[in-house]
């Protein structure tokens, strides 16, 4: 039996598991299927607090790994496939194996929305990627025209990135304005192999009939018209969908699918805790999901101790 089990290893996730195991809990901690989280996607991190020059994603979050092994934090590579929360202690099956646990921490963070597109289906990993750094300097994207879509921090962060590859990218917006922080949208605007495409949408994109990426229908929202735009890749950057579906109809949850947290980190049912982007709509940002980690930890510690002292 487990004392704490946390699901994931972003920033939530393994801030969780630093607290659990500096108080003795030897968490064990899953990663589901994105080790390190969305983080290790992103190139580097500048606004992470003590890291002056910035830091490259991945590296912080291996380093938060070895951070919380240190203590005894055991990290597995596993997926929770379905949970029981009906009755204490919990029962969640991980890669088909059961595992009881007193105490649950949540922290499986949000994975990329997609378009909607049926071609955009068709056309993933053959020129439409959900990640510049895992994918931007890609052989078919170099010297290419690419589109990045998306007005946000994710989208001109992107899009900056890849400047070093392609030989322009167009940053197709459905509004005039970028919702990025200002200094990643001034640094997107100013830079001269971006260029902006407002008030449009990605209505389809060419071509899978050849298999690959050739271009884009866009739609412009305002006039109504619509042309194709030649590219080789097509980058989505248009947030993200919180990593809940296997706690539909369990624990309480808006209408988009973030838990909702009760009196800091808990839920809706007792001992179990949440944190970090499944449970957060607003400030989505590593340091935010890393305090909640943090405070998910100590109301997991709390409960365990209060479990203890009555029994
Ligand atoms: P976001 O801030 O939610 O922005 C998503 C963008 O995609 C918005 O501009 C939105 O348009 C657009 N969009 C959404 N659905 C769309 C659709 N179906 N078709 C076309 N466009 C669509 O998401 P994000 O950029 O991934 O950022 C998420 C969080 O992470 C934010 O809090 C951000 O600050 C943070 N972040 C920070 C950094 C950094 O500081 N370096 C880097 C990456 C992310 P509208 O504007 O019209 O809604």
């Amino acid at each position: 039996m487990e004392k704490v089990v946390i699901m994931g290893t972003g920033c939530a996730g393994l801030t969780a598991a630093l607290y659990t195991a500096r108080a003795n809990l030897s968490p064990l901690v899953l990663t589901g299927t994105m080790p390190g989280g969305l983080l290790t996607t992103t190139s580097i991190v500048e606004n992470y607090p003590g890291f002056p020059d910035g830091i490259d994603g991945y590296e912080l979050m291996t380093r938060m790994q070895k951070q919380a092994e240190r203590f005894g934090a055991r990290v597995k590579f596993g997926t929770v496939e379905a949970v029981d929360l009906n009755r204490q202690p919990y029962t969640l099956t991980v890669d088909g194996e059961a595992v009881r646990t007193q105490t649950l921490i949540i922290a499986s963070g949000a994975s990329h929305r997609h378009l909607g597109l049926e071609s955009e289906n068709l056309l993933e990993r053959k020129g439409v990627t959900y990640c510049a750094t895992c994918d931007g300097a890609l052989p078919l994207f170099r010297d290419q025209a690419l589109v990045v879509v998306g007005g946000g921090d994710s989208a001109c962060e992107e899009a900056l990135y890849l400047t070093r590859f392609g030989s322009v990218v167009h940053l197709v917006h459905r509004r005039a304005a970028l919702r990025a922080s200002k200094i990643m949208a001034e640094r997107a605007l100013s830079n001269p192999k971006i260029k902006p495409i407002w008030d449009s949408v990605v209505t389809e994109i060419l071509d899978p009939k050849l298999d690959k990426v050739t271009g884009v229908r866009l739609k412009n929202l305002k006039t109504g018209q619509e042309r194709i735009l030649d590219c080789a890749g097509v980058f989505v950057a248009i947030g993200h969908i919180p990593n809940t579906q296997l706690f539909k109809g369990i624990l309480e949850m808006d209408e988009a699918g973030y838990l909702i947290r009760k009196g800091g980190a808990g839920t809706s049912l007792p001992a179990v805790f949440v944190a970090g982007d499944c449970s957060d709509r607003v400030y989505r940002q590593a340091v935010t999901a890393a305090g909640m980690g943090c405070a998910a930890a100590i109301e997991a510690e709390r409960y365990l101790a209060k479990v203890v002292e009555a029994t």
